[in-house]
């Protein structure tokens, strides 16, 4: 411990100590008000930051972003929960993988949905409608995000709705289906176009038209050739929801969720890789006609497996009628459209 003596040995050996504590002291102090660093941020209105946080919430990579920013300092922290930000929350931001899921994640994602985020209603929706089996939540968030023109999430509940996913068989309404694809299609959804132009041929949902069909499934197709051939750098406004170029976050995260147990209790995985549906009942989707080894969740998975996925080279009766699709349930009078093949 240090006594007074030693303090005023010190101060006499060397008399000027005092004097440079408080030049430093005052200094120190002049330093501080005149850091343009340590005052510029504080002096920064809270609408201003708000701004700044909502513009790089938007173009944020992935949920870690958002973390990073709001672990800079306790201003960060609070700003960074605003409404304004978390509304604006990129579909990355928002896309939260299987194996991170957490209680904090889903309340992230509550938070996320409160603000009015339409990619978090629709992510949430499909994980409590698929992973979590809380089909009217899920149902009512992916409705939410539907009517705030999210193209996946009308385009999921057209799929909910032809299947009757969540309910039995009797349930099924191709009718609100085809509504529902008709949505997600006008908003440039690439599956949804191709459901749209099967339900136009074979009258499943809506007036058959075999000419208007065709002229969906050629549409749809172009769409993925100018896709795949423009690649990344480019961005056509009309493809918005390009499954091929840019895969859903959301089926990723319900295929890892269910990860090696997805057959079990007997529910089929939706064949097409890219889909990561599951079945809410058994016998929902529908089987390959021709070889009866894969199942799908909708006639788009079932194109998109068959061109994508080489469904076409392993199918074992490729030169069978390739337009017969039957269910499983042998429910016949609602059987989807065609192989595939277009
Ligand atoms: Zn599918
Ligand atoms: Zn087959």
């Amino acid at each position: 411990m240090e006594t007074r003596r030693s303090k005023r040995g010190r101060r006499e050996a060397n008399p000027s100590s005092e004097e440079e504590e408080h030049v430093d002291t005052d200094t120190c102090r002049k330093k501080k008000i005149s850091s343009p660093k340590l005052d510029f941020f504080d002096a920064l209105p809270d609408d201003l930051v708000l701004s700044v946080l909502s513009n790089l919430s938007s173009a944020a990579d992935s949920p870690s972003d958002l973390i990073a920013i709001s672990l800079t300092c306790k201003r960060m922290k609070e700003l960074g929960r605003n409404e304004a930000v978390l509304k604006k929350a990129s579909r990355k931001a928002v896309s939260i993988r299987a194996e991170k899921w957490s209680e904090p994640a889903h309340r992230f994602l509550i938070s996320c949905c409160d603000a009015g985020n339409i990619h978090a209603c629709y992510f949430l929706g499909m994980i409590r409608f698929y992973c979590l089996g809380l089909r009217g939540s899920g149902a009512a968030l992916m409705a939410r995000a539907a009517l705030g023109s999210h193209a996946a999430a009308a385009f999921s509940l057209a799929v909910v709705r032809f299947n009757g996913s969540g309910g039995p068989a009797a349930s099924r309404n191709p009718r609100a289906g085809f509504v529902l694809a008709a949505r997600a299609a006008l908003l440039g959804h690439v599956d949804a176009i191709r459901e749209v132009g099967h339900c136009f041929l074979d009258g499943h949902g809506a007036p058959a038209c075999s000419s208007l069909g065709r002229r969906f499934l050629v549409n749809a197709s172009a769409r993925e050739l100018l896709a795949g051939s423009s690649g990344s750098g480019s961005d056509p406004t009309w493809i918005l929801e390009d499954r091929a170029s840019d895969p859903d976050p959301v089926n990723g995260f319900i295929r890892e969720w269910f990860g090696s147990a997805s057959d079990a209790d007997g529910l089929r995985m939706c064949s097409n890789g890219g889909c990561g549906r599951r079945e809410t009942r058994k016998h929902e989707f529908r089987r390959c006609a021709a070889c009866g080894r894969v199942n799908y969740c909708s006639r788009a998975c079932q194109a998109r497996h068959w061109s994508d996925g080489g469904h076409k080279d392993t199918c074992r009766e490729v030169e069978a009628d390739v337009d017969a699709w039957a269910p499983d349930g042998g429910d016949v009078g609602d059987v989807d459209g065609s192989h595939g093949g277009e």
